[in-house]
């Protein structure tokens, strides 16, 4: 099965690169600091999805889903988190 994760890519690593050029480092999750250079762990630097790639893996290299930076361990948190369905959604 050809299902590889986009994220390991080329052109996920350059995203990565315009991300960090334009979006402030703090962690759109949880609003701390992101430390640049070499972090490991939770603390690492990944990228804010607005649509989890869990999700969209098609929209993982658009910049338009692209919501800012974040912390690795933010990022695993909230990405499998999609929003709730109205409860009131069922009048039909
Ligand atoms: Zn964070």
């Amino acid at each position: 099965m050809r299902h590889g994760d986009p994220r390991n890519g080329h052109r996920y690593r350059q995203l990565c690169g315009w991300a960090k050029a334009t979006f402030a480092w703090a962690c759109v999750y949880c609003g701390r600091p992101i430390p640049r250079g070499h972090a490991q762990g939770g603390l690492g630097c990944t990228l804010a999805h607005r649509i989890p790639v869990s999700v969209a893996p098609e929209l993982a290299l658009s910049r338009h889903n692209v919501e800012g930076l974040a912390h690795r361990a933010c990022n695993s948190r909230a990405g499998n988190r999609m929003p709730a369905p109205r409860p009131q959604s069922r009048d039909w």
